[in-house]
């Protein structure tokens, strides 16, 4: 089955009790048994509800996985995972990556004496150097958020299995649409369905998908001991997102593709974050495992100094200034001062992120409009 109909039919079967052919919303906490322990597959909303069990299904559909698991955010699915360690366990993970995940890392799960240790991924070599015998995870975030470097996971999936250690790819940038992880032997995929599978900014939620019977156990285990999931309203919201990804995802290419090479030409502009741009130094790998390059995009001004990038961010009319990405209506943003202001200047400064670095979550707008509004306001 081709994608666009993979994504309009995954998960979704009629209504057993109706035939409604959108899955309900089981707005309810439990379920009424025939007898103890006698009941229809449900017991308690934390454990199982069937708008939740229908997403679940997309999501592995949507991956090429087996299973997949919602919860209540990204980072609730991300800390899932991490659940799965011991003290004394070892993570590699990518120094250029989500700030949520690196606060979540360093913030919290280090005082629980999980060590991660923080390499540039884009060379497989230093994941390689970083391996010991404690390494239980390697996190990988590709295209990067928000340098957009771009990591092989083949790769680092090969590494991982040699060492025995298991690799997540955070692919909420790329979306299904464009890259499938576990086609190049991850582990498990995590995605915040907040931004493209959710794709209208209007829900916060997570996910995890995978192959393995017992790994899903475990994180199902973790799922409902500790509790982060998803309400089946929200879980209603991204299926009902899910069905237009391909097209919201195309649009975005597009328009992405337009802006990138226009900012790229624009004699104000000294640099441009995108992975379509053939002399980049991940475009080898970018073209072996993503469909095409995606609306994400940062860049940097010649005047690098904050008031100049502040001007654009202030300017624009169409582009609104807020966090998050992913959605129709397109977004800018300043890392350093919101998305990642968590990781400390001068550990940003040191992974190329600078001061003057602004990022854009391109929509699915009129091109020539977008187009117009980063004009006049970079003027
Ligand atoms: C937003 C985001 C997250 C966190 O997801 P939430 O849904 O906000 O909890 C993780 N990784 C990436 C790349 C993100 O953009």
């Amino acid at each position: 089955m081709k994608l666009a109909t993979k994504i309009i039919h995954a998960g979704a079967e009629p209504d057993p009790s109706t035939g409604a052919i959108m899955t309900p919303i089981y707005q309810t906490s439990t379920y009424v048994q025939e007898a103890p322990g006698v009941n229809k597959g449900y017991e308690y909303a934390r454990s199982q509800n069937p708008t939740r069990k229908a997403l679940e299904e997309a999501y592995a559909i949507l991956e090429n996985a087996k299973y997949g698991l919602a919860f209540s955010s990204g980072v609730a699915a991300t800390d899932s995972v991490i659940k799965l360690l011991n003290p004394g366990d070892e993570v590699i993970a990518a120094s250029d990556m989500y700030g949520g995940s690196y606060r979540l890392f360093t913030k919290v799960w280090e005082r629980y004496n999980i060590k991660f240790i923080y390499v540039d991924t884009t060379n497989p070599a230093n994941v390689q150097a970083a391996i010991t015998a404690n390494t239980k995870l390697i996190w990988v975030e590709t295209p990067t958020n928000p340098l957009m470097n771009i990591t092989d996971i083949e790769a680092i999936a090969a590494i991982a299995k040699k060492a025995g250690a298991l690799l997540c790819v955070d692919n909420t940038f790329a979306s299904p649409y464009l890259q499938n992880p576990m086609d190049s032997g991850a582990d498990l995929v995590m995605h915040s369905a907040t931004k493209y599978l959710g794709g209208h900014s209007d829900v916060i939620q997570g996910c995890l998908m995978m192959n393995d019977a017992a790994l899903r156990e475990k994180l199902y285990f973790i799922q409902k001991s500790c509790g982060a999931v998803p309400g089946p309203m929200d879980c209603f919201l991204v299926l009902r997102g899910i069905k237009t990804l391909h097209v919201r995802m195309k649009q975005h290419c597009e328009n992405g593709a337009i802006i990138a090479h226009h900012l790229s030409r624009h004699p104000a502009v000294a640099k441009v974050y995108w992975p379509g741009f053939e002399d980049n130094t991940g475009y080898a790998i970018a073209k072996k495992q993503m469909r095409d390059f995606g609306g994400m995009i940062s860049f940097e001004l010649k005047d690098d100094s904050i008031s100049a990038a502040n001007k654009v961010l202030s300017s624009t009319k169409i582009f609104a200034l807020a966090e998050s990405l992913g959605g129709v209506e397109s977004l800018i943003n300043h890392p350093a001062s919101m998305t990642h202001a968590s990781i400390p200047r001068e550990e940003r400064i040191k992974n190329g992120l600078s001061d003057g670095l602004i990022r854009l979550s391109v929509g699915i707008e009129d091109a020539g409009d977008l187009v117009a509004d980063l004009n006049q306001a970079i003027g």
